[in-house]
Order: C-alpha cells, then sequence, then structure tokens
C-alpha cells in the first residue's frame, strides 16, 4: 500500500513538473496573507484578509432583521424549522442522522442508516443552530450544541477522521467497504461523500466557533482538515477521486481563514489542481463513461479550460463557489477567468427565470458530441444552452443554494452588482420555494409547471413533504434563510455597500475600526420605498454604496429630502461619497437617505431559444417571480387552459390573511375550454372565443402550501 502510495506522489510530482499550467501559479500571484487581527473575527464569511476580494462581509450578529418579510422568515427559523428538523434528525425512525453519530460514538449500538451524505446534512442543522444562536443567545440551542458536539468528538478517530458509515463498520468490525486486501477503509468508494461530509463539518465549525467562542467544534473540524491534508500529502489522487459535491473547498479555506494555518491554503489550492485528469494519466481528449473525469463531476478537463456549467449542478455549483475561495486568496487569474466564463454561460444561457439551476433530471454530456463515444449519462444537471423545460425541471433546493453561495463570492471578488442580483433572485425565488410556509415541508426539486395529467412518474415528489429520504436540501435551506442577514451588507475600505433590502439594524466596523450603525425600514419585496438612517458613522468622507437592480428602471435617491440622483443606471451600486455628519441634524437623529425603487408589474419573456417557453410570459413584480396556482382559478378550469393578453393590466394588492401575507396579483385573463386532449397529439386550432376569467397571480416561493394544486411561472400570451 505504501509503495503504492509512493508511486502516486511520484507520478503526480512528475506530472505536475512536466505541464506548466496544471496550477495557476504561474500568473506569479503572490500567496495569500492572513492578518493576526482578522483571525479572531466573526465574519460569516472571513475574507478580511483576502487580498482579492474586494468586500468584506460583516459580523454574525451585525444585522438584525426588526420587522417585516425576512424579520418573520428568521423567527420562523428560530422558533419552528431549527426545533423541528431536530426531531426528524434525532428520531431513528425518521432519519438515523443523529442516530448515526450515536452509533460510531460508541454510545449506542446498531448500524448506519440513511444516505452516505446524512453527517453533513446533520452538520448544516447544525450550522443553522449556530448561526440563530450567534444572534439570538438562546441557551438552551447553546446546550443542546453543546451536547451534540460532545457526541461528534467521541466518533472521530485519533487521526481526524470522521464519517460515520466507514466509522461504524469499523467500530463494528462488520466492514462494509473493503480494501483488496479485505478491510474497512476510507474512500474506498467515492460515492461515499467523505470529503463533503467534512467539508460541511468545516464550514459550521467555523460559523459556531465564530456565534459561540468556543473551540470544541473547530478542534475537532481541524483535525479532519489535517486529516485531508495528510491524504493529499499522500495519496492525492484519492481526494481528488472523491472530491464529490465538493463542500470541503469552501470548508477548508474557511478553516485557512479561521485559523492561518497555512497549509489549509496550501491543500485549498492544490485540490483545483488535483482535479486535473492529466495527473490521472489520462489526456485531453473526452473521456469514455466509466472513466474517472466526467462531465458530470466536472473533472473530464482541468478547471481552469472550463468554459461552460455542465453536470450535476450542486457539484458543479459547490466547485465554482470553492473555486472562487480560492482565488479571494490567491489572486490567481485563471481561476477568475473560468468562474467568469461558466458564471456568463449559467447566467444568461442556464438559469430559469426564478435563479434555479440544474435543468435535468437525468441527460447526457456533452450532449450532441460528434464523437458518440464520448457522451456520459448525467443526472440532476445542467443540460444544453437553452435547455431549460418547465414540467420536468430538477432544479434540486441544493443547486440553488450552491448558485447564491457561489454569487455571494463572486460579489466579494468584484465589488459587482450583477451578482448580488441574482444572489437576491435566488433568495427570494429559489431558497424561500424549497420551505413551507410553517416550515416544516421541503422541496427537493423545483419545477417551474406543475400538471396534474402527467403520464409519467417523475423520481421526487411534487408535493412539499414532511421528510425527503435524501435530506441535503432541507438544512441547506434553513442555513441559508438563517444567515440572510450576512449577505445584506458588506463594508470596504471605501465604505458600506447595501446588498439586500428589507428593515434590520446594521451595527458593524469598517476596516479601519470605525463603527457604522445604520437603520434600513422598508416594506420590501412588497414595496420599494427604502429609508435609510445613519445612527453613528466615522467623521470622515466615506460612501453608502446602493444596490440599484437590474428590474428597477426609474429609481430616484435623496439624502436628507434633497436629490442626489434619479434614473439611476441599473444593475450597478450607486455611490454616495460624502461626510456623513450624524449629530442630530434631523428628526431621525441622522442623516436619511431614501430611495426609491420602482416596481410595476412586469412581463418577461425568454430568449427564443429557449424553446419551452416560446410564446409564453413570467410575471415578476420588483425581487418576486409570480405563479398561477389552480386553486386560485374557477372550478374546473386547468392551468393550461389559461393565457394572458400581452397587454393585461395587473393590480398588485396586498393581502395580510393569504400565505402569511402577500402582495398578489390580480387580472382578467382568458379561458379556451378543449383542455379535454384524450389521445390527441396534434390537432387544428380552434376558432372559439375564449371567455374572460379573473386570475390572481401569488409570489411562486409561496406555492404548494393550499394543498393539491396545478402551478405555473410561464403563461401563455394570446
Ligand atoms: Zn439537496
Amino acid at each position: 500500500m505504501v509503495k503504492v502510495l509512493s508511486i502516486c506522489v511520484l507520478v503526480v510530482t512528475i506530472c505536475l513538473a512536466a505541464s506548466p499550467d496544471l496550477s495557476g501559479s504561474a500568473d506569479k500571484a503572490p500567496q495569500g496573507v492572513l492578518r493576526k487581527e482578522s483571525l479572531g473575527l466573526r465574519k460569516t464569511m472571513n475574507t478580511s484578509s483576502s487580498l482579492y476580494a474586494k468586500l468584506q462581509s460583516v459580523d454574525i450578529d451585525d444585522v438584525r432583521w426588526t420587522k417585516g418579510f425576512w424579520a418573520e422568515r428568521f423567527d420562523l427559523c428560530h422558533k419552528v424549522m431549527i426545533p423541528n428538523m431536530w426531531q426528524l434528525l434525532e428520531d431513528p425512525q425518521i432519519s438515523h442522522a443523529y442516530d448515526n453519530f450515536l452509533i460510531a460514538a460508541g454510545l449506542k449500538k446498531g448500524r448506519h442508516r440513511g444516505p452516505k451524505w446524512h453527517d453533513g446534512d446533520f452538520y448544516k442543522w447544525l450550522e443553522a443552530a449556530a448561526f440563530v444562536y450567534g444572534l439570538t443567545k438562546d441557551e438552551k440551542l447553546n446546550q443542546q450544541m453543546d451536547r451534540i458536539i460532545d457526541v461528534i468528538g467521541k466518533t472521530q478517530r485519533k487521526d481526524g477522521y470522521i464519517h460515520t458509515p466507514v466509522i461504524i463498520s469499523q467500530r463494528s468490525q462488520t466492514p462494509v467497504r473493503r480494501t483488496p486486501k479485505g478491510e474497512t477503509a476510507e474512500f474506498a468508494n467515492r460515492l461515499d461523500f467523505e470529503t463533503y461530509n467534512m467539508g460541511h463539518l468545516m464550514t459550521c465549525a467555523c460559523i459556531h466557533y465564530r456565534a459561540t467562542g468556543k473551540t470544541t467544534l473547530l478542534n475537532i473540524a481541524k483535525k479532519a482538515a489535517d486529516f485531508l491534508y495528510m491524504v493529499y500529502k499522500k495519496s492525492p489522487q484519492d481526494l481528488a477521486n472523491n472530491a464529490i459535491c465538493p463542500s470541503h473547498y469552501m470548508g477548508i479555506i474557511e478553516m485557512y481563514r479561521t485559523t492561518g494555518e497555512p497549509r489549509y491554503l496550501e491543500l485549498a489550492k492544490a485540490l483545483i489542481d488535483i482535479r486535473d485528469p492529466r495527473l490521472r494519466g489520462g489526456k485531453l481528449a473526452p473521456a469514455k463513461a466509466g472513466e474517472t473525469g466526467t462531465d458530470h463531476n466536472q473533472d473530464r478537463i482541468p478547471f481552469r479550460k472550463q468554459t461552460k456549467a455542465v453536470g450535476h449542478a450542486v457539484r458543479a455549483n459547490y466547485l465554482y463557489a470553492g473555486a472562487a475561495d480560492v482565488y479571494a486568496e490567491t489572486g490567481d487569474k485563471s481561476l477568475l477567468a473560468a468562474l467568469e466564463a461558466i458564471w456568463h454561460d449559467v447566467a444568461y444561457r442556464k438559469m430559469y427565470v426564478n435563479g434555479a439551476t440544474g435543468a435535468l433530471y437525468d441527460g447526457a454530456s456533452p450532449d450532441g458530441s460528434k464523437d458518440h463515444e464520448a457522451i456520459q449519462l448525467v443526472h440532476q444537471a445542467y443540460g444544453r444552452e437553452y435547455q431549460l423545460p418547465n414540467i420536468t425541471a430538477h432544479n434540486e433546493s441544493c443547486a440553488t443554494v450552491g448558485f447564491a453561495l457561489w454569487n455571494w463570492r463572486m460579489l466579494a471578488i468584484t465589488a459587482q452588482a450583477r451578482f448580488a442580483d441574482i444572489l437576491e433572485l435566488t433568495l427570494y425565488n429559489g431558497v424561500l420555494s424549497a420551505i413551507s410556509l410553517d416550515g416544516k415541508k421541503f422541496f427537493y426539486t423545483n419545477p417551474l409547471r406543475v400538471v396534474e395529467d402527467l403520464p409519467f412518474e417523475l423520481r421526487w415528489s411534487r408535493k412539499r413533504e414532511p421528510y425527503i429520504s435524501c435530506f441535503c436540501c432541507p438544512p441547506n435551506v434553513v442555513r441559508t434563510i438563517a444567515e440572510v442577514g450576512s449577505f445584506a451588507y458588506n463594508v470596504s475600505d471605501e465604505g458600506v455597500w447595501v446588498n439586500l433590502y428589507g428593515s434590520n439594524v446594521l451595527d458593524t466596523k469598517f476596516p479601519d475600526g470605525s463603527r457604522i450603525k445604520l437603520i434600513q425600514e422598508t416594506g420590501y419585496p412588497w414595496d420599494g420605498t427604502i429609508r435609510i438612517i445613519l445612527e453613528d458613522a466615522p467623521a470622515r468622507e466615506f460612501s453608502v454604496f446602493l444596490r440599484i437592480p437590474g428590474w428597477a428602471n426609474g429609481s430616484i435617491v435623496k439624502v436628507n429630502d434633497k436629490l442626489a440622483g434619479d434614473n439611476l443606471k441599473t444593475e450597478q451600486y450607486f455611490e454616495i461619497k460624502r461626510k456623513w455628519p450624524t449629530v442630530h441634524r434631523t428628526p431621525y437623529g441622522g442623516d436619511v437617505i431614501k430611495l426609491v425603487l420602482p416596481m410595476p408589474v412586469q412581463l418577461i419573456e425568454a430568449n427564443p431559444l429557449v424553446e419551452e417557453v416560446r410564446n409564453q410570459a413570467a410575471i415578476k413584480r420588483g425581487p418576486i417571480v409570480y405563479c398561477l396556482e389552480s386553486v386560485d382559478l374557477p372550478d374546473g378550469v386547468k392551468i393550461t387552459d389559461v393565457s394572458i393578453p400581452p397587454a393585461i393590466k395587473l393590480r398588485n394588492h396586498f393581502d395580510e390573511e393569504l400565505l402569511g401575507g402577500v402582495t398578489v396579483l390580480q387580472g382578467k385573463a382568458h379561458v379556451l375550454g378543449g383542455s379535454d386532449w384524450g389521445e390527441v397529439l396534434y390537432r387544428q386550432i380552434s376558432h372559439q372565443k375564449p371567455k374572460a376569467v379573473d386570475i390572481r397571480l401569488i409570489p411562486y416561493y409561496a406555492w404548494g402550501n393550499r394543498g393539491k394544486s396545478e402551478m405555473t411561472v410561464w403563461i401563455p400570451l394570446r
């Protein structure tokens, strides 16, 4: 075994030496240098020492939602989502996630049950709990986390390896994964998701440490990170082959930012390099089916040569987010070039109107290759350009979360509003749609149209479920909802960046240590008027950067009632640079910025190459994507019967009784009978006059909360 490992290392060393462009260090980017003082910071993502990040995030407890949309969701996250999910995770009759830790720790007898990535699901829930504790100081949560972390610690092997399926089989001496010699072994099966689980442990541990100041979980994560570093040194290909859903790229970088351990940065850089198929003795020619490098896992060609989003969408988005993290530390331009090209491919060709990604349940890649032998199977995957079906859209909730995390990192790197625009789009219309309004039911996939009469079964339920056998999405969604406040702002030497709107208080520090406190008051996302009051600010010139979303035409901004700009450029940050005297000059006690983002109802059409929505419109108002649900239609009218005139007038109206309080859109649509097609595939168009029908559109995120129902985002124009 040792001999084999040595040969592997030798092969890698030779390959690296012979292939000058394998490593992005060719552009002589300086190494990341961590300032000591940044280590103790409680940022959600600590880019405060990242030389190639333009923006820094704020501390975990720096943003508090005060009322309205996100305050309600954070409160539900604290009081319902987290306790409800704990009950699911600790009940062995339902999920077995916590029982796996108890058994691996030797505290209970039994075998591993549930998916191999269940540890990762559990860490995501723990991350949500830690983040919520950081803001609420809920002592019950604190004690609960202590008890759980104690158990997690007992599962870990002395060498740092931690992954309950393998540890349980080793402990019980009933090996389920064997080496050729018959031993139970780590990394014996790439679909064991070991690095995925350890990656989520690392991210969770950084948040727990920053929220509580305790190093209990961080020490466990350090040992796990050291273990991965050891594997990298001994057998890098083991690590490359096991990079499935690589959450450990983000995890190991955050560990570096938390501990300052330079080996973690070395490992993070290497994790990208070792994906190169040439290091496995492969060629850049397309791999044949069954070979290690696949488009499905985004490792058929070296990452730096990739220009398109391919394969499993969660794996892809996690990889892209991790690569963005490595860029933030290293400034490796070849990484950024690949990320920009892939982002362009997604944002302009492969993203749904609601920010969801990963169109295909199943497919082939490279689809349409001239070399049919190069075609490989993919699932839960990005499709071809403009291939965006609605009824069969896969759109895994985790892919949306991964896409949000990637865009958040691109925003930190570039300070460009286009990334914040998509971050917002995904949060309102992709992340929230995956959880029910009561916080207790979940979607794994997120179609944009649901019809009753589908002559085939889809693999995943089209109604919200209290538990999903593949439980990766629900805790991913819950931790994201807990952390939305930290996406709302960034700081930099130039000033404060307002990324998201919602009623909250920001109380944070600029990089020079000076305090900035502001209050945001708004009815967003239902109302586009935002008031920002600067309560405390340094006595020097600095900028407030306001994101003007791509949809917000004709926006105006005033400072202390004086116009500061109108018809503001969209998809940009509007900069207000001045001295901000915070003495009590206004009735509010500080300078007041008033931003008005007009929110007319907008009918959206897609590029004509999106065949699935030709001559159809999606409806948006502000950041919210709307849908039509059959429970809002007269009896007997099917979703597929309804069309709307292109000049439809849709009135917006806030209905506080409906769906927890939503702005609905109401107007007159057309209904054409004859939806009973029977066995007919094609027929002559009827010239029957359509009937007018009143329709009510609701936000897409709120669909599926009123029992069984048909639903569509795209509606035919007629
Ligand atoms: Zn998932």
